[in-house]
């Protein structure tokens, strides 16, 4: 794919930042999509890339992409590797652009409460160092050790403080982006615009198609003066659903908003401490850990076993602010979620969920030992559909796979579903089919139902099948898009499917 002059000139400007070492290309070959993950276990070939570099600066990453236009070599942009669908694999070779060497702070303004900083930052050291300085981000996704903030804007990533401080694209005030010809373009700074359509939201979300973003800037918040943390039971899931719609439709704003169903209360939440705060073992935390394989293989058996303990859902809520904000805030939330007979739990459950709240995306890595595989669905809808999604992609599901989810990353009009699925097969090909038909009933629940088919981790190559269906017209028009910019279509070739 790679012509041998190419990378002669890749290694003479960039030295020991550019590489063809095989250990180089086999770690560049995959992100954290599990479908590459049952490969990985089932001791299956995954395609390594050709050549990987790491530049430091803009002028480098525009010599790569103008270079690699000349050689119309494909180019994956990646930042932590983190993604969970697919987009930083470089399926058809070429080069592998890994930022994170392009971790600078190029301006702090605490008078306009803004950062720009250059893509490859660590977003865990992000957040550390504005808090050194008495701001915050607000943005915590559970990939928060592992992810960059190129990464977060490439995929439009959402926090689990996401209710109050706002999803990533919220956050984007300017944008300095590499187009595939090698041009620099950036935005200007300014906190709204009335002068035509709004280019940073062009290459948010962009997932590496239409160019690097090499810096950009955001939006700041003071610190909190308070935090404080709440846990409410509910009979079934639908009562947490409407007391969530009408704390965020009468003007309320926790900061967090997880409402957890029956079977996610169980595994989940019975980890977050009882009334004295101590952990217990759920039932089915033991039931997957020990004897997972047969619980998955059977997952319709499993479900109706799990039906008959009986249900209770938790949802937990924080509130930032100061403290007759929250104090205010909190009133009115308990007082909604009585109407619907919520049972205050206290602070506990919120105290322990927040102490643990990047754990329990790892707590994945058990069930691949196990010899079975997980993954995640976040789909989004609009109030009136958020019933009817919830119940048609569990159903679409439950005959592979077992099945569980919570609500969050609430807004006035909707909110986001958070599945798990977890099922185990035979054969490597036999996994990898259940898994491909997992996602394939998933989607098609999703569309029918009036969903969005991702509230947060990306479209990737996983979900290129079904984006052109959510998109209708729209997709023409970024197709065009990605021609003009793109013209050889050098930038993440398959990724959404462009
Ligand atoms: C354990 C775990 C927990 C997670 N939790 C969350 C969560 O809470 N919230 C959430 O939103 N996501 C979550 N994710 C998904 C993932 O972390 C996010 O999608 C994250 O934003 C990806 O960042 P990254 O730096 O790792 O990007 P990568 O995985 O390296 O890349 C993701 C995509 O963006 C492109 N890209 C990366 N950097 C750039 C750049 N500078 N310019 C252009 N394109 C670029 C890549 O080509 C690829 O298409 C989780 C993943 C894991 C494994």
């Amino acid at each position: 794919m790679i012509p041998e002059s190419l990378k002669r000139e890749l290694k003479s400007l960039l030295g020991d930042r550019a590489s063809d070492h095989p250990a180089h290309l086999k770690a560049y070959s995959r992100d954290m999509w599990p479908f590459l993950l049952i490969k990985i276990q089932e001791g299956m070939n995954i395609p390594p890339p050709d050549f990987v570099v790491w530049p430091r600066t803009v002028e480098e990453v525009s010599v790569v992409l103008q270079k690699a236009a000349d050689a119309g070599v494909p180019i994956t942009p990646y930042g932590g590797g983190s993604g969970v669908c697919g987009g930083a694999v470089p399926e058809k070779g070429g080069i592998v652009v890994d930022l994170k060497l392009m971790r600078n702070i190029r301006m702090l303004d605490r008078e306009s409460l803004l950062v720009e900083v250059e893509c490859g930052y660590n977003g865990e050291r992000f957040e550390r160092y504005l808090q050194h300085r008495g701001l915050t981000l607000g943005h915590f996704p559970s990939s928060i050790y592992c992810s960059t903030v190129g990464g977060w804007v490439a995929t439009r990533s959402a926090g689990q403080l996401s209710t109050l401080y706002g999803k990533i694209e919220d956050m984007v005030e300017a944008i300095e982006v590499v187009l595939p010809s090698g041009e620099v373009f950036s935005t200007r700074k300014k906190p709204r615009s009335a002068s035509g359509p709004d280019f940073n939201q062009l290459f948010v979300g962009s997932e590496g198609v239409l160019g690097i973003i090499t810096s950009t800037t955001l939006r700041l918040h003071n610190q909190p003066e308070t935090r404080v943390f709440r846990g409410i039971k509910f009979k079934d899931v639908y009562a947490g659903i409407e007391s969530i719609r009408e704390i965020m439709q009468r003007g309320i704003k926790p900061s967090a908003v997880r409402l957890y169903d029956e079977l996610d209360t169980l595994l989940v939440a019975s980890d977050l401490g009882g009334e004295k705060g101590e952990k217990k073992e759920g039932f089915l935390k033991t039931l997957m850990m020990r004897a997972q394989r047969l619980a998955l293989s059977y997952p319709s058996i499993t479900r109706g076993l799990l039906n008959i303990v009986p249900g209770e859902c938790l949802l937990i809520l924080a509130f930032d602010g100061t403290s007759r904000e929250v104090e205010w805030a909190l009133g009115e939330s308990l007082e909604i979620c009585k109407e619907h007979e919520g049972v205050d739990q206290g602070e506990k459950p919120g105290i322990a969920w927040w102490k643990d709240r990047y754990k329990v995306s790892y707590n994945m890595s058990p069930v691949f030992y196990g010899g079975s595989f997980v993954d995640t669905i976040e789909v989004a809808g609009p109030w009136s559909v958020i019933p009817k999604l919830y119940d048609e992609i569990r159903k679409a599901v439950t005959r592979q796979a077992v099945i569980l989810a919570h609500f969050s990353h609430a807004y006035p009009d909707g909110c986001s579903i958070y599945f798990t699925f977890a099922a185990t097969g035979g054969s490597g090909e036999e996994k990898l089919k259940k898994y491909t038909d997992i996602w394939q009933a998933a989607m098609e629940a999703c569309l029918s139902a009036g969903g969005s088919i991702s509230h947060h981790h990306g479209v990737g190559r996983l979900k290129a099948p079904f984006v052109e269906r959510e998109l209708g017209g729209a997709y023409g028009i970024l197709r065009e898009i990605k021609k003009t910019l793109d013209p050889r279509g050098i930038m993440n070739p398959g990724v959404m499917g462009l």
